[in-house]
């Protein structure tokens, strides 16, 4: 069962009243409404209980308090009548934005964003050493163009010396603790150029224990998808790992990575990562690279899909689209469209399977269709050939090797600089040749000029 940590805040919880704007022509992912549901589950997740909400629709927002003037009113009375001491905007603010709505709202209530939410989550949530400096290092960037005496003003609780990262037990949006808040935009600069070192440090370490791993050839696995799909449960289940699993947003943020027993005896190694969720700013992205990594040098993702959810689609779309904009187009991707057992009609989700990417039907809880996403991995992993087409140089010996021992050539051509190879390989070994694809036409004139 799953652990269970003490909630962010203890009571009273304090109340929050979201704003959710939809700006014509803009592309958005869910509609306003369910965007709105979302911002309220990470509310709660980060010990916050909704009073209320407002949206807006605008052409563009406006210059000074992204809302208009009228609503800012109406916001005003809304959050006195309901007692909020938050007000959470569903998009991120301009520090200038952010400014002049502080002050047209007053100094008894904080005005924030989801991305300063999202970061107070992702610290409330960091275990390990390398996340915790990951995200003191995004709220750092976060806070720096927003630091104004007015924060002096606000109630936050200090940050708590060498403890987790920013996280206070208090409530909301404590940014780095407020002493650090206090000190001048250069000692925060100082901070950060600190803690990216330190970073490199911790990264430098994780990066030789990954080519251990490499080394092993034990092919892995990156579990991917939108928060809350059921990631952890599924690895739970399927290497009875210890990660911990929570109805909330965003409760795994360190990468955590079982090996896991295939049939047939094959071996794999799965690593569960931190979920994907729309409007997820792209400086955390950046942040979160420790888990991004991996996902980057996995042989095999799996994508878990809630399908039980309304937006199962949309979600699906949005990771997708964020694995892409991280350059994983070219990792093989099985699917797992998990939670079946929540849905009213479970063969409803056997018929949707084609819609996605080597689907399978399951459900990480009670533990149904697992075998046959197992079969369908090692499959991947050690039967599926992908075509491959990939240009090496030389010095990539150990890559050249490579294909000819594991790969079926089906042509070879020296050039000057190297070697252009085509053929198969096997699904689990495509990852390593990131990087070396022969573009199509353009790049074989490009090499018979060269020859020539
Ligand atoms: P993650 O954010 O993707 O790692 O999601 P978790 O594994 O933490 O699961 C999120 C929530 O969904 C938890 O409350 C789980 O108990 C629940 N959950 C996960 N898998 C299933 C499933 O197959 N069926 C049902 N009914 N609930 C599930
Ligand atoms: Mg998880």
């Amino acid at each position: 069962m799953s652990k269970r940590i003490p909630q962010p805040t203890t009571p009273p919880r304090e109340k929050a009243f979201l704003v959710g704007v939809e700006i014509f022509q803009q592309k958005h992912h869910l509609p306003l409404e369910d965007s709105l549901s979302e911002l309220e589950l990470l509310a709660d997740t980060a010990g916050l209980d909704v009073a209320g909400s407002l949206t807006q629709k605008l052409d563009k927002p406006h210059v000074k308090t992204y809302i208009g003037p009228g609503k800012v009113d109406e916001l005003k009375m809304l959050v006195e009548e309901t007692r909020s001491q938050v007000i959470l905007f569903d998009d991120e603010l301009s520090p200038r934005h952010q400014r002049e709505l502080q002050e047209a709202i007053g100094r008894n209530v904080r005005v924030l964003d989801r991305t300063a939410l999202i970061l107070d989550i992702f610290a409330l949530h960091a275990h390990t050493k390398e996340g915790m400096l990951q995200v003191k290092l995004a709220q750092y960037e976060y806070y720096l163009p927003r630091l104004t005496g007015q924060w002096t003003h606000l109630e936050r609780q200090a940050g708590g010396g060498g403890g987790r990262a920013g996280s206070t037990g208090g409530v909301g949006l404590r940014g780095p603790g407020e002493t650090q808040l206090e000190v001048d935009k250069r000692a925060i600069r100082r901070e950060i150029a600190h803690l990216k070192r330190e970073l490199e440090k911790v990264s430098a370490h994780r990066q030789r224990y990954r080519a251990q791993r490499k080394r092993s050839r034990i092919p892995t696995v990156a579990l991917v998808g939108y928060t809350n799909a059921g990631k952890s449960t599924l690895l739970n289940k399927i290497a009875k790992a210890d990660v911990y699993v929570a109805d909330q947003l965003f409760a795994t943020l360190d990468p955590t990575t079982r090996r896991v027993e295939l049939p047939g005896g094959y071996q794999s190694l799965m690593t569960d990562t931190v979920g994907f969720i729309q409007k997820l700013p792209t400086a955390l992205v950046e942040a979160f690279h420790a888990t991004l990594e991996e996902i980057l040098e996995a042989d095999l993702l799996l994508h878990v899909v809630d399908i039980s959810h309304q937006n199962a689609l949309n979600q699906f779309n949005s990771v997708q689209q964020t694995l892409d904009e991280l350059g994983a187009r070219h990792i093989p991707v099985v699917t797992a469209l998990n939670k079946v057992d929540k849905l009213r009609n479970p063969d409803s989700a056997r018929e949707v399977t084609s819609r996605f990417p080597k689907a399978v039907a399951i459900s990480g809880l009670s533990g149904s269709g697992v075998k046959d996403l197992l079969s369908l991995i090692q499959e991947e992993l050690y039967e599926t050939y992908a075509p491959i087409r990939v240009r090496l140089p030389y010095q990539q010996g150990a890559l050249i090797s490579l294909f000819h021992e594991a790969g079926q050539v089906e042509l070879v051509e020296h050039g000057r600089g190297g070697v252009l190879m085509q053929g198969r390989i096997p699904g689990r070994l495509v990852a390593q040749f990131n990087g070396w694809e022969a573009g199509g036409k353009r790049r074989e004139d490009e090499m018979e000029e060269e020859d020539a």
